[in-house]
């Protein structure tokens, strides 16, 4: 099973996505954590990525199609994968499209969460005062969601050309989510 989980910050892909790798059995690979243990270890790529994710911006599309391709090449990544947080943008989706197609692979699903935006502000906001994360901060948050309004949700229109998109209600208890996604899969 090959899936992208799209949505905006807050909606909760990143614990679906968990959900649903647990259930098949295939890897996660979240770009926003993969950002953040560079960030950790301070090496080089953190260094970068940090004063864009810190300002709500999205890191440049050359650093993530060099991280991910160098995952999803990764022997762990054959039986399947769930991508929590990239294709983030058109040119990122083309990278992705080629990085497959060299790989003789294709997606099964898109899998996009929604949620309203006021409740993705109050999560987000909650969230920062546990999470400690720099970028759960208002003015962030509202800067993160445009971003994500300009250059990620045009996506689901490209995906949905290729009739791959499955949209689902982010609103519930987390295992009825979980649930609402396996039965479109299934
Ligand atoms: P959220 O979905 O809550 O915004 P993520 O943890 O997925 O959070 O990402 C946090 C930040 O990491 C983003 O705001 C962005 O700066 C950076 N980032 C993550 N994935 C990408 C990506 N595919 N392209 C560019 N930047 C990314």
């Amino acid at each position: 099973m090959r899936l992208i989980f799209i949505g905006p910050p807050g909606v909760g892909k990143g614990t679906q996505a968990k959900n649903i790798c647990a259930h098949f059995g295939i890897i996660h690979l979240s770009t926003g954590v993969i950002l953040r243990n560079e960030i950790k270890q301070m090496s080089s790529i953190g260094q970068s990525a940090k004063t864009f994710i810190d300002a709500g911006q999205l890191v440049p599309d050359d650093v993530l199609l060099k991280i991910m391709y160098e995952r999803l090449t990764q022997e762990n990544c054959y039986n399947g994968f769930c991508l929590d947080g990239f294709p983030r943008t058109m040119p990122q989706a083309e990278g992705l499209d080629h990085i497959l197609k060299n790989l003789n692979q294709s997606l099964d699903a898109v899998v996009s969460v929604e949620v309203d935006e006021e409740e993705l502000i109050n999560r987000l906001v909650l969230r920062g005062i546990t999470s400690r994360r720099t970028d759960d901060t208002h003015d962030i948050i509202r800067q993160r969601l445009q971003v994500y309004k300009k250059q990620t949700e045009p996506l689901i229109e490209f995906y949905e050309e290729r009739d791959l998109v499955k949209t689902i209600n982010g609103v519930g208890e987390i295992t009825e989510i979980t649930e609402r996604i396996l039965n479109t899969l299934i």
